[in-house]
């Protein structure tokens, strides 16, 4: 299946969906009200959308059908055994999401106003934490979550983030009401003491006779969490988890390979992804996340006017952590060993003088467009004086930069739009540059399905040795996840299971599928 395709069985529809149509039909004829193509019970909507407090999602999604085109290097097919798992998936969250009878019924907003059994149906809300890369990670991660626990997954994204995404599910909503119970208690010190599963393993087991018996738990896996926290990655700990109906989710990281490493899930992660652990996120990535119309056409603007032409797109996303402890020089001497020692780019020139010989290189390369994505404009202005405007007469390589935000704001919707088109734009490379530790350059070359060359930016926390070279190319297109509890640790490593050990973070995790581990 092609990711830019609807899933076939919600075109064909279930008998039940027929009735349901032709009342819905019968409906809008009575009512006048001019819905005619949308013959589901989405036609229905706007009442349940009043009561729950949701707004209706888009009716079309162009990015999807569009973004074939753009994403050159975007893996088209998903294994059949995964595909008929997200098709039950959207099964259940029609069945069970907020725009469900089941939903208005039996969830906390409904008649039962409390958090009583939720019906058959469990739920799982993904709380973001951080900036919009960790944030795209620790979502991707709760939705496999999801599938492996046959959870529906319902996201708590804020103002600042809702604009982004089109709606994933068909005929319905991840957006989880806006006045669910404790929904601006989530983040509260208060809920975690109270509701997080870490907490109550560290006063008492669960699997003692506990009285603790709440429907909703907190899972608390930000990367300031706890010792007891992270024993949610633990197998015991699992069984306890699937009676509670409500889980609020909180996490910044891709703890896929994590859940690769407990037996719980082991068996269905090797059905789901049985060749290609080296494309999780990658499948789920793309089939989850379509930019919204706002964002694709913030992304396809940019993209037509100054990307499209070019023969060669070059990605470079640079990401300093502390600006003062590295600064631009450090950083661009880093990028510059890089791109020439991997023939990226032709050898740049730092003074004005000009050899003929270089001339005749770049003259007879492919023509290039260069996307510098960073906060900085230092950065656009340096590549641009080496490789862009001075020499675009003669060379073919312009150099281009969509947004420079000076620094990470939260809160803020235009300032995330911002992220989300650079990392889309960053998305259509054919060659990527990315810079190590930065979930943003995860996210841009998983979706782009390019991997990427990683730049090791020296910062005080991780100090690189004099023979280090400047970047690593990444063994595959997954994530990696930094904080990962000991006991998640492949032992020995480097022996040829899912998990080994990141190109960019020496503490870090990832699916390294087949491979061995890089040291
Ligand atoms: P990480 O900190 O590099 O792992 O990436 P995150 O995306 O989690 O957090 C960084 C945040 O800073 C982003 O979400 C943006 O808000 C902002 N940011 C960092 N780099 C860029 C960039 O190249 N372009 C834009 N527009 N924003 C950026």
């Amino acid at each position: 299946m092609g990711f830019g395709r609807r899933l076939p069985e919600f075109i064909t529809g279930s008998s039940s969906n027929k009735f349901t149509v032709t009342a819905a039909a019968a409906f809008i004829v009575l009512s006048l009200v001019l819905i005619a193509t949308v013959c589901s019970p989405i036609s229905y909507l706007p009442l349940k959308f009043a009561l729950s407090g949701t707004k209706p999602p888009e009716q079309t999604c162009e990015s999807r059908e569009q973004r074939s085109s753009y994403l050159k290097h975007r893996s088209p097919e998903l294994p059949p055994y995964l595909l008929s798992k997200l098709q039950e998936y959207e099964r259940r969250h029609r069945r069970c999401g907020p725009l469900s009878e089941s939903f208005n019924t039996t969830s906390p907003l409904g008649t039962h106003n409390d958090f009583s059994d939720g019906g058959d149906c469990k739920f799982v809300v993904y709380t973001p934490s951080q900036g919009l890369g960790n944030r795209i990670l620790g979502l991707t991660s709760t939705f496999l979550f999801a599938l492996l626990t046959d959870r529906v997954l319902l996201v708590d994204f804020s103002a600042d983030m809702d604009e982004l995404f089109c709606e994933p599910f068909p005929n319905s909503t991840w957006l989880l009401p806006g006045n669910f119970p404790f929904r601006s208690d989530f983040y509260g010190g208060w809920f975690r003491d109270v509701y997080s599963y870490g907490k109550l393993l560290e006063k008492k087991s669960p699997s003692s006779s506990s009285p603790w018996n709440s429907t909703l738990l907190q899972i608390f896996l930000d990367d300031k969490y706890s010792e007891y926290d992270k024993l949610f990655f633990k197998d015991e700990n699992q069984g306890f988890l699937e009676k509670i109906p409500w889980l609020v989710l909180i996490s910044d990281g891709y703890f896929i390979p994590c859940l690769f490493q407990m037996q719980t899930f082991r068996s269905e992660l090797e059905k789901l992804f049985p060749n290609n652990k080296s494309t999780v996120f990658h499948q789920l990535g793309n089939y989850l996340l379509a930019p919204s119309n706002q964002a694709w056409s913030l992304i396809t603007k940019f993209y037509d006017a100054h990307l499209a032409k070019a023969e060669q797109r070059i990605g470079i996303q640079i990401r300093v952590f502390d600006p003062q402890a590295t600064p631009t020089p450090v950083v661009m001497k880093q990028i510059l060993s890089c791109t020439e020692t991997r023939r990226i780019l032709p050898r740049s020139r730092q003074s004005n003088e000009t050899s003929k010989a270089d001339e005749v290189t770049l003259r007879n390369e492919k023509s290039k467009s260069i996307l510098v994505a960073s906060l900085s404009r230092k950065y656009y202005e340096e590549i641009d004086w080496m490789y862009g405007t001075r020499r675009r007469q003669s060379t073919g390589i312009a150099v281009y930069q969509a947004s420079h935000e000076g620094k990470q704001h939260s809160g803020d919707n235009s300032h995330n739009m911002k992220a989300w088109m650079d990392i889309y734009l960053l998305s259509t490379s054919d060659v990527l540059v990315t810079s190590s530790m930065s979930t943003f350059g995860y996210v841009a070359a998983g979706i782009a399905g390019v991997k990427p060359w990683i730049v090791m930016i020296p910062d005080p926390y991780h100090p690189r040795g004099a023979n280090e070279s400047a970047c690593e190319r990444a063994i595959n297109l997954e994530p990696c996840f930094h904080f990962p509890p000991w006991f998640a640790y492949p032992d020995p490593p480097g022996t040829g299971g899912p998990v080994g050990r990141c190109e960019d973070v020496s503490w870090g995790l990832k699916l390294v599928g087949g491979h061995k581990t890089r040291r």
